[in-house]
């Protein structure tokens, strides 16, 4: 088994042996038992709570992917206008990702160690393109930064915009997400980031408004939106569902709400204040620009001068270390430090910081 004694991977993160428990359980046939509605049932209405959403919640069973394509292909008729607000490496590609299924796509975009902090050119862009879908990602976490979504969610009712479609896979079960306060029609999430269960699992809400374009766009595919419109209702899922990865991801959101929303958001604060604290008596420096907002899920730090992120990686490793490198680019000059979900803890990331000390301080002369 490939395991650290220290995980700081900006997931998919550690699996507490209360999640992971509930998957060791020999189910019986999701599609037959009526068991199974109860607890995806269940399920949806802790990630309702979670995502503080009253629309319902649609589970999948695939990687936080499945829900992003699947929401842009229920949602989009051939020649849609998307406004795709790109932060990041997910923010650009959410916008790549609509513009190969034949949306008609603009960018309004910052560079990635930036948030979005100034709402005039995202209001003059729908003005002037009158888009049917805004997207955005609150959490990029490739960069470690968390986008304000409420001020977006004012344009789009401002001015009529239909669907407000946001990427809170990293964001969500880890700090507030107001799925209807923030105008959310279509919010994203994942099962191996806060919600600390095993990758494979997918959610996302979905708005009276999207339901509306889904059912009219009539998308057919294995991550369609449409049946599961009437799914529970006539215990018909258009595939047998996972009742293992269900029962896990059950597992996860509950372990939030025993600890309580506001609590686990509170840890999440502090132990990101504590790492960026840290970092900064290290001397490293964060790789988000001091104007932008860092996410309390994940840190992402520029890589020292004179060190090559695959020896620190080795190095890490050899102190039972594991973090992550980044992508696009940010590869090879930025690494993070996952402290998301069970991973929120301050006793590991103390031992992670005391880690990279070490491995800094051999690979530093
Ligand atoms: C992890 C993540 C996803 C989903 O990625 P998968 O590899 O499919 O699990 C999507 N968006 C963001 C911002 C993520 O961090």
């Amino acid at each position: 088994m490939l395991t650290y004694p220290i995980p700081m991977t900006p997931g998919p993160v550690h699996v507490p042996p209360e999640v992971m428990a509930a998957g060791q359980v020999d189910y019986g046939a999701a599609d037959l038992e009526t068991e199974f509605l109860d607890l995806y049932n269940r399920t949806e209405a802790r990630l309702r709570i979670i995502m503080g959403t009253r629309n319902p919640v649609v589970i999948h069973t695939g990687e936080g992917m499945i829900a992003l394509w699947g929401a842009l292909k229920s949602c989009l008729a051939p020649c849609d206008r998307v406004l795709s607000i790109a932060t990041g490496v997910f923010g650009d590609g959410i916008g790549e990702m609509a513009r190969s299924i034949g949306a008609e796509v603009r960018k309004v975009s910052l560079p990635c160690d930036e948030t979005v902090t100034d709402l005039g050119p995202i209001e003059a862009a729908i003005k002037d393109f009158k888009p049917r879908m805004i997207t955005a990602v609150h959490c990029e976490t490739p960069s470690g930064t968390l986008n304000p979504i409420d001020g977006i969610g004012d344009l789009k009712r401002r001015h009529g915009v239909p669907l407000l479609y946001v990427d809170a896979v990293s964001s969500v079960g880890g700090t507030p997400v107001s799925t209807d306060e923030w105008g959310i029609d279509l919010c994203l999430g994942g099962s191996q980031k806060c919600l600390s269960s095993t990758p494979g699992m997918a959610f996302l809400s979905v708005s009276d408004a999207a339901w509306e374009i889904v059912d009219a766009v009539g998308y057919v595919g294995y991550d369609a939106l449409k049946p599961f419109r009437t799914a529970q209702e006539d215990f018909y899922f258009p595939y047998t569902p996972n009742w293992h990865g269900v029962a896990m991801l059950d597992a996860g959101a509950g372990r939030i709400l025993d600890e309580g929303l506001s609590e686990c958001f509170t840890r999440h604060n502090a132990v990101a204040a504590d790492c960026r604290g840290r970092l900064a008596e290290m001397g490293l420096s964060l790789f988000p620009k001091a104007t932008a907002a860092p996410s309390p899920t994940v840190t992402a730090v520029k890589v020292p001068e004179g060190v090559a992120w695959p020896d620190l990686d080795a190095a890490l490793r050899k102190e039972g270390a594991v973090m992550g490198g980044s992508y696009g680019p940010m590869a090879g000059k930025v690494f993070r430090l996952g402290h998301m979900g069970s991973q929120a803890d301050p006793d590991l990331a103390s031992k992670a910081l005391d880690a990279l000390e070490t491995a800094l301080q051999q690979l530093l002369p």
